[in-house]
């Protein structure tokens, strides 16, 4: 049986491992493959396909230009039961809703030549090589591997990166051809009887996108067609899907000896509305720009990847363990019956900041409040 030697495997084609490989191609590195047990890019759609605006115009230039993107928000309603918090025009919060799987085919033309679908890697083990990867086509040696396979974090932990699973957060939509009611605002709604959110964004001519996510397992079916009544959208879906996400925020390491991990596969998620895209591409670039460097320099030590954790780290780490306090907030404050409070005296650039998870202090400070909102509930 023959073994493929690529310098390095990228594990996963979908926002990381695209975006590790045009990095890697980008500065000069060209023996890689990527590969993923998906038969096409970009399907089968797993998202609500929102991206924040500043964070996608920074890697790709001003992004309404591209024809995958089919709207952008500047206006959100906050829904919590009957009250509606309108956010009008918070720059901040602007989002992109995108076509995903036509984003992801975009990302992936200038590396087709490296992708291997249908291809499932089974088992990875440190060898004296580098790595060797059992898959259902046959063995692949590699120097390096940068993992982007998203939260199954089973090749995580072969490797010794996690010892138990992190914490899962659930969530399943669908898309729908008509969005009269949604064509221009984003809507949030935070659930009475999930712990979790369902949002609609809309994708102007092309409908919607809705679902719901929860922190926990619950029958999220159900708890959808609830959802889909409140928001009174009765049409039939063209596609349903579902996923899940981690949400204890990012492992503690993501550069050792020859490897790499971005995006999900690293807890790249911000854990309060599960928005994982912008933290996907963005580590996915770092990621291949560093493993690019390492190579050139013939030096792939942990040292020298570690430039790769101190750059997101600086960029969003703060921003992902904020998120992860953010999701207790949101749950305490709604159980506690203040969460409407909240909406109603916040000013809208202190929520937008709060969803985005770029007010460290005022989140510290709601967090201690929420507990202590929380204590006689917890005593009785
Ligand atoms: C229902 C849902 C809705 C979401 N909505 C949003 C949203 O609106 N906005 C937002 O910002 N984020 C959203 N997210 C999160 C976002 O989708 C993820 O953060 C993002 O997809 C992460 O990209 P990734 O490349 O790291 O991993 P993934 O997109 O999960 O890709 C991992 C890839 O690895 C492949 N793979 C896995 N294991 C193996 C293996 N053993 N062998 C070969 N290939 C393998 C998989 O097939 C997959 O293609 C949502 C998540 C879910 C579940």
């Amino acid at each position: 049986m023959s073994v493929a030697r690529p310098s390095v495997v990228v594990v996963g084609a979908s926002l990381s491992g695209l975006m590790a490989a045009r990095a890697l191609r980008d500065h000069g590195i060209d023996d890689f493959l990527v590969i993923d047990r998906k038969r096409w890019i970009g399907v089968p759609l797993k998202c609500g396909e929102a991206v924040e605006a500043s964070a996608f115009d920074e890697l790709f230039g001003q992004g309404a230009r591209y024809p995958f993107i089919k709207h952008v928000a500047d206006t959100h309603d906050v829904v919590f039961r009957d009250f509606v918090r309108p956010l009008l025009d918070v720059p901040q919060l602007t989002f992109y809703e995108l076509n995903r799987t036509e984003f992801e085919r975009w990302l992936a033309e200038p590396v087709s030549d490296a992708l291997r679908l249908s291809l499932t890697v089974r088992s990875i083990a440190r060898c004296n090589f580098g790595f060797e990867l059992e898959t259902n086509q046959g063995l692949i040696q590699s120097r390096a591997v940068i993992l982007c396979c998203g939260s199954n974090y089973e090749l995580q932990r072969q490797l010794g990166l996690v010892s138990s699973l992190p914490r899962l957060g659930y969530a399943c939509g669908e898309l729908h051809a008509t969005s009269d009611r949604h064509r221009e605002r984003f809507v949030w709604h935070v659930m009475d009887r999930c712990e979790g959110y369902g949002w609609v964004f809309p994708k102007g001519n092309d409908g919607c996108n809705l679902g719901i996510l929860s922190y926990r397992p619950e029958p999220l079916r159900s708890r959808l067609a609830e959802f889909k009544q409140l928001q009174a959208i009765a049409t039939t879906p063209r596609t349903t899907f579902g996923g899940r996400f981690p949400q204890d925020g990012p492992l503690a390491c993501t550069a050792a000896d020859s490897l790499l991990v971005c995006g999900d596969a690293a807890g790249m998620v911000f854990a309060a509305t599960g928005e994982g895209i912008r933290f996907a591409l963005i580590s996915g670039n770092l990621a291949g720009t560093v493993m690019a460097e390492a190579m050139l320099a013939g030096d792939t030590s942990r040292r020298q990847l570690s430039r790769y954790q101190d750059a997101w780290e600086r960029r969003f780490g703060r921003v992902l363990r904020v998120g992860v306090r953010v999701k207790e907030v949101i749950m305490s404050l709604r159980r506690s019956g203040f969460l409407t409070s909240a909406l109603r005296h916040l000013a809208d650039r202190r929520i937008a900041d709060f969803m985005l998870g770029k007010h460290a202090r005022l989140t510290t400070l709601s967090y201690s409040v929420a507990r202590c909102l929380e204590l006689p509930r917890k005593l009785l």
